[in-house]
């Protein structure tokens, strides 16, 4: 890279800023309570169940946490999304009214855009058909599957971890961002239905796909709140980031976005970019918002007890309030700062000719040249606060962007003798108060299969 950056050096039209904490992010940040933390993991953790398949338990919780949101701030729109789901499987046994609790901050300028919050209120405690092993409590672990009665969904499921860490998490940030504007729209979102199959989160994502609505992205906080693994391993200092396994999918994008700000306000918190779905064999409510075609990551610790989880031991005293407080921040970090943010160059066009012909492709060529790289992007908005975009760059092999070049206010630029086939290019918009946007960066579609005819 060393030959690159030189040549880069040559090029440079605008210096950047370096990166700097906004005093409204930082005030919002050290205002998220342990305390309230750990009083609501208890709260949530006390009620018998919160199974949505559950005959009471799941109502008291579900309306908890509405009155709750409610307290907050008049500034949250708090609401019942109400489904009616149709019995399907074992473990929707019957008909089933299921919500998601939603508290909603208006935007100020780009309400249009949406940035969500998310965690499930929901629990489960599995309990296995007669004569099944009951010593591998979580699903999808044991290399043989253990059948389970569903239809049990009254008995204690306490949920603690999972995932009342996490909806914690999402009421405490409801609670702080609430007390401030931003110019994008903050959803706060506690699922239900998660255990039996990302119910919830799936009908809403299908449902904000439909109405047409742009959430740029879903942060969603899943078993944040465990510093011991079941095997020993203990460590509180880190917390995973779990995208997709598509190289620089809108989801990556994301999950960098969390960790550039996530680190920048807590420094002493490690940011796992995983680049992959999910856990082995596991599943969780960020999921849904990538089958709409939305960017979504999940939160999770790397530090999981198989044991207490869907059972009667997952308990307040297995979680750890500290931890937990400090996923949270990292969540009003990357969400926060995104909610302040530009939106996301456009860098695609339709495609007029080629094998590509129709579709969306990046605006990357090699110049006029044919031996420079010509990148083009657009500002999908009115803003006028813009100070500019800044160019990214890395190797290929690379996983996260090496380069960054603040190119001004402009919508194209050319890399004088930088080949294309070597690397990988984004672009991000940068505002007057140093806010970035998500970065988009320059991928082509695989080139698709070609049929010859033959005689
Ligand atoms: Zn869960």
């Amino acid at each position: 890279m060393r030959q690159i950056y030189l040549l880069f050096l040559a090029v440079v039209v605008v210096e950047a800023q370096p990166l700097a904490q906004q005093p409204r992010i930082r005030e919002a940040i050290d205002a998220v309570s342990e305390e309230r933390i750990g009083a609501t993991i208890q709260k949530l953790a006390s009620f018998p169940t919160r199974n949505t398949m559950s005959s009471e338990g799941v109502a008291a919780a579900r309306q908890w946490i509405f009155d709750e949101l409610k307290s907050y701030s008049s500034r949250l729109e708090v609401s019942l999304e109400h489904f009616k789901v149709k019995k399907s499987e074992d473990r929707i046994f019957r008909d089933v009214d299921l919500y998601n609790v939603v508290a909603v901050l208006p935007g100020t300028s780009m309400r249009d855009t949406q940035v969500l919050i998310t965690g499930h209120y929901d629990s489960l405690n599995l309990i296995p058909m007669p004569g099944e092993s009951t010593e591998e409590r979580a699903d999808n672990l044991a290399d043989r599957p253990v059948k389970y009665d569903y239809t049990k969904a009254d008995v204690r499921a306490p949920g603690a971890n999972d995932d009342a860490s996490g909806t914690a998490a999402v009421m405490e940030l409801a609670r702080v961002l609430s007390r401030y504007e931003f110019p994008k729209t903050l959803v706060f979102i506690a699922f239900a239905g998660e255990e039996q199959g990302l119910v919830g989160s799936t009908l809403h994502a299908a449902q904000a796909h439909k109405q047409g609505h742009t959430i740029e992205a879903v942060f969603n906080n899943d078993i944040i709140g465990g510093e011991l693994a079941g095997n020993g391993r203990v460590s509180n200092g880190s917390v995973n980031v779990y995208s997709d396994d598509i190289v620089d999918s809108v989801s990556q994008a994301v999950a960098r976005y969390a960790r550039r700000f996530g680190e920048l306000y807590l420094p002493a918190m490690k940011v796992n970019t995983v680049y992959v779905q999910d856990r082995l064999g596991r599943g969780g409510d960020h999921t849904p918002f990538q089958w709409e075609g939305y960017a979504a990551v999940r939160f999770s610790t790397p530090n999981e007890f198989f044991a207490h989880e869907h059972s009667d031991t997952d308990l307040p005293n297995f979680v750890s309030v500290p931890y937990t407080a400090r996923v949270a921040r990292i969540n009003a970090a990357a969400a926060a700062t995104l909610a302040m943010a530009p939106r996301a160059p456009v860098v695609t066009a339709e495609a007029k000719t080629g094998a590509l012909k129709g579709r969306q492709v990046p605006q990357l060529s090699r110049g006029k040249s044919r031996y420079d790289a010509q990148l083009k992007w657009k500002y999908p908005g009115s803003e006028t606060n813009l100070r500019g975009y800044a160019v990214v760059m890395r190797s290929t092999t690379a996983t996260d962007w090496e380069q960054e070049i603040f190119v001004g206010n402009v919508n194209e630029y050319v890399f004088k003798d930088v080949s294309v086939d070597d690397v990988r290019f984004g672009v991000k918009a940068v505002d007057n108060n140093g806010n970035e946007s998500l970065i988009s960066a320059y991928v082509f579609p695989p080139r698709p299969k070609r049929e010859v005819p033959v005689y």
